[in-house]
């Protein structure tokens, strides 16, 4: 296991004109390690005061930023894939501090986020345009603008990877980006907010506005902030689209997900357990990319069983991190006493685990496996966060479709089978945006785009690849017509 030391970073503040400033606010929120369940920062819960200063800022900067040339906005880039390169021991430090991931699954998170990164330093020549002769005499030229100011809200769960999906498209497209971090993790975007200087990002390109609530609503009713981006839960996410949305602003909002698995009897056995294991527990489960849900249709005991083996091998602090807080601890234990009540198997009992030497003090679930869950019931339904999976038994595939399709969200899905047709039909058929076939987080890889369905996500198009592009940008079409002359070019000579 990585060590994780214990660290008080202390009172953090803003980022603001490229260095820390003290918020107008005297309220300050607590950063608690869900390792030592003790302080390791406080931050400024920021006001609109604060807010008002960032984009007072980034609104003077703007206009000389947007003519920057794209190659050179596209340096910064450059340069921030080396700087997260050469500093990933110090940012998952600081991911597992605050977070509670592990070492491992901190940088694994990094060099997602860095995928990012390196897909907007292809933006020169992705955003060359578009130009052609419409008619005799008449060009049309399409190019990409940027916004404005803009503004990025992110959640806990992928504190430095979630703002890397935002950052680099919005700022390389010339825009201006003010980020709100998760108030529960906001230690390495401020550390990002240092890497970006060092890139030579100028200052005022890029702020940061720790804070909660009051620090969102400001961005959404900010006249100035012309578009925004948020990832977090589904019921924030909702709130921030349609009050963002109500004034005219163009809005992102992506929330959260109960994803399925489909389990074929034919599936390979050791792939799916593993496939099984890895999407449900992987970042203890705190992932929109968790498959909280596996729907077993007929027999599919001999999977079960391994997947039962392999998860008496996990461990905790090697293999999954924490919980990130007390509150998401007994929220998850909730749940799982709950199904027990209503008469779940409880396969492997995640609850009062022995925690590993030197972290005796953290919020640690174990793995949990609840099988013969009804799918009415809550464990079922809603989204848990934590390290549970549930096993749902069904007879027939059209079973298993219906409960995937009658879920409220839409985030992923997957289908573990060697029978093409059956991956076909599921493919073809689940209501999610983003689909595996043998693969339980079917997060796809830049530049495809990421992003989900139904009440995963409000807004249209998606928060990475070209579908982020457009996000961040308003298209110009030029139409030219020049007086023609008979020979033109003869006045010249
Ligand atoms: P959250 O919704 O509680 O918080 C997200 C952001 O909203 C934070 O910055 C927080 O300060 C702010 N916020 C919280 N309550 C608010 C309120 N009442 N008014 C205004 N702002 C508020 O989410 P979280 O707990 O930090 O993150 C976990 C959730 O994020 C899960 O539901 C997960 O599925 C989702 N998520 C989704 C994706 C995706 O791509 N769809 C990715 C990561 C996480």
């Amino acid at each position: 296991m990585g060590k994780i030391n214990f660290k008080n970073y202390g009172s953090q503040k803003n980022w603001i004109s490229g260095c820390y400033e003290d918020s107008n606010s005297l309220e300050k929120i607590s950063v608690i390690s869900p390792y030592f369940d003790k302080e390791i920062a406080t931050v400024p819960d920021s006001n609109v005061v604060d807010l008002n200063l960032a984009v007072e800022r980034s609104k003077l900067v703007f206009p000389h930023w947007s003519k920057v040339n794209i190659r050179d906005r596209a340096e910064v880039m450059f340069q921030l894939k080396s700087i997260l390169e050469k500093n990933m021991e110090e940012l998952a430090y600081l991911i597992a501090l605050d977070n509670g991931k592990t070492i491992e699954d901190a940088k694994g998170s990094i060099l997602r986020g860095k995928e990012v990164v390196e897909f907007a330093t292809s933006l020169p020549s992705i955003l060359s345009g578009d130009s052609s002769q419409v008619a005799n005499g008449i060009t049309c030229t399409l190019s990409y603008e940027p916004i404005g100011v803009v503004a990025g809200i992110t959640p806990f769960n992928f504190p430095a990877m979630v703002p890397l999906w935002m950052i680099p498209l919005a700022i390389t497209t010339g825009n201006c980006f003010i980020l709100k971090p998760s108030e529960q993790t906001p230690l390495s975007a401020l550390k990002i907010a240092e890497y970006l200087k060092e890139a030579g990002l100028p200052d005022d390109v890029f702020q940061v506005i720790n804070g909660s609530r009051e620090a969102v609503e400001g961005i959404c009713d900010h006249p100035d902030i012309k578009a925004i981006a948020f990832v977090g839960s589904s019921k924030v996410a909702k709130i921030v689209y349609s009050r963002s949305t109500a004034l005219g602003k163009r809005a992102l909002c992506l929330g959260g997900a109960k994803n399925h698995m489909i389990v074929v009897p034919d599936a390979d056995l050791d792939s799916t357990a593993k496939g099984l294991l890895a999407s449900s527990m992987g970042s203890a489960g705190q992932r929109c990319m968790a498959a909280s849900v596996a729907v077993g249709i007929a027999n599919i005991d001999p999977i079960i069983q391994q997947l039962v083996k392999e998860a008496n091998q996990f461990k905790l602090g090697v293999d999954m991190g924490t919980i990130v807080s007390k509150l998401a601890f007994d929220r998850i234990n909730n749940y799982i006493d709950e199904a027990e009540k209503m008469g779940a198997d409880i396969l492997i009992d995640g609850r009062n685990v022995m925690p590993p030497k030197d972290y005796e003090n953290g919020y640690w679930l174990g793995v949990t496996i609840l099988d013969n869950v009804d799918p009415s019931w809550p464990c079922a339904q809603e989204e848990i966060f934590g390290p549970v999976l549930t096993i749902i038994r069904t007879a027939t595939l059209e079973q298993a479709m219906q409960i995937e399709n009658d879920n409220i969200y839409g985030n992923a899905a997957a289908v573990f089978t060697t029978s093409g047709e059956i991956a076909k039909t599921i493919s073809e058929n689940a209501s999610a945006g983003m689909i595996g076939v043998n693969i339980g987080v079917p997060v796809p890889r830049e530049p495809y785009s990421f992003g989900g369905w139904n009440e995963s996500k409000y807004g249209h198009g998606d928060i990475t690849g070209k579908s982020g592009i457009q996000f961040w940008t308003n298209l110009k079409k030029v139409t030219a017509r020049w007086p023609e002359t008979e020979e033109p070019w003869k006045k010249y000579f």
